[in-house]
């Protein structure tokens, strides 16, 4: 079992942002939201948690201490913990009082390392800051941190990604996660773009960093693993894995999904059922967006439901593989990953 905890507070809205997070909350409501996370541990089978993700917003705006103690006293022992942390919390004491808790996995929301960049996406650190907290997760004892960096930002000259590049990589990252900026509507940014005040890179300018990136980061040692995702080997993100791999997550918080049997948690807390046809679907499907691939036998020996769909699946592949989107049987090529959502469109 896997469990995900959402944290929807920060400390302003990002230009980009569209997550379920809100800027300004008090710290009672605060307090509050995160009393009625840790009464829901007791309710659920903590003791065969593998990985805790503590996401956001900027989980770390709470006072994270009683949600550890009371995970603690629920029998988790996680092999893996992570926590996103914003620049501005990675304090000592705050990253002290995490390690201790059993966090020991440090995911750190940079974003970009250009000034400039990080100020139009309304980010409140500068780059020297975000390198700093990076520094003192090291200097807390963290032997296992990256950071997010977000691709395709208006106006990012090529000089502007490589130096956020060869910063990012100068401070010896086991993980890296770099997202293509997505315009989401009613966004500053989308806002901006609509009252024509910033231009949207093309998809070719954009798709170039990303390319830029998967050879930098490689040459720094870190492997991508998933479309927007680099690792040392044995850093993966184990609690993203599973997800991918088709494993079970409960999802608490406001905002947060859930997949447990064949049924599905939304982002309002609300459930339903799939049938079990639709349950293997969604769970086969994932691991194309992995190094691991989609293998059929695989799936049909897990899912045995999915036995009358894997010809035509099979068909489907054998036909981006011929326009070179996939190979083997069957992994993304770097031409693939570009474009994985059609293949898992057409899959559907
Ligand atoms: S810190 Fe993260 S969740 Fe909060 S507004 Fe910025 S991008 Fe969104």
């Amino acid at each position: 079992m896997n469990l995900y905890v959402h944290f929807p507070f920060c400390r302003a809205k990002c230009a980009y942002c569209a997550l379920r997070s809100k800027a300004g909350s008090s710290s009672a409501t605060r307090r509050n939201y995160c009393k009625g996370i840790a009464a829901q541990f007791a309710t659920l089978p903590t003791d065969t948690v593998a990985t805790v993700y503590f996401g956001g917003g900027s989980p770390a705006l709470c006072d994270l201490e009683p949600i550890l103690d009371a995970l603690r006293q629920s029998g988790a022992r996680p092999v893996e913990f992570t926590v996103e942390l914003h620049p501005l919390d990675a304090t000592g004491a705050t990253l002290n009082m995490l390690r201790e808790g059993g966090v020991n996995r440090i995911s750190l929301g940079v974003q970009s390392l250009d000034d400039g960049v990080l100020e139009s996406m309304g980010r409140l650190h500068t780059a020297a800051q975000a390198e700093k907290a990076f520094r003192a997760i090291r200097a807390a004892g963290f032997r296992n941190a990256g950071i997010d960096l977000i691709a395709g930002w208006p106006g990012t000259s090529p000089k502007s990604w490589s130096t956020t590049l060869a910063r990012a990589t100068a401070l010896g990252l086991d993980h890296c996660s770099v997202y293509t900026l997505i315009r989401e509507p009613n966004t500053r940014l989308d806002l901006a773009a609509r009252k024509g005040r910033l231009a949207m890179p093309s998809d070719d300018a954009a798709l170039a960093q990303i390319d830029e990136a998967r050879a930098v980061l490689a040459d720094a040692g870190l492997v991508r693993y998933e479309i927007s995702n680099y690792a040392r080997p044995g850093f993966e993100c184990r609690h993203n894995l599973a997800v991918w791999r088709g494993e079970d997550y409960i999802g608490l918080g406001d905002g947060a999904c859930g997949r447990v049997g064949l049924t599905r948690t939304d982002g309002d807390g609300a459930t339903h059922s799939v049938t079990p046809e639709e349950d293997a679907v969604e769970r086969a499907l994932f691991a194309l967006r992995t190094s691991e691939g989609l293998s059929l036998e695989s799936a049909a020996r897990r899912w045995p439901v999915l036995a009358p769909r894997i010809p035509s699946w099979r068909e489907t592949l054998e036909f981006f593989k011929r326009q070179g989107l996939l190979q083997d049987a069957y992994r993304l090529t770097v031409r693939g990953a570009e474009v994985c959502d059609s293949i898992l469109a057409e899959l559907v």
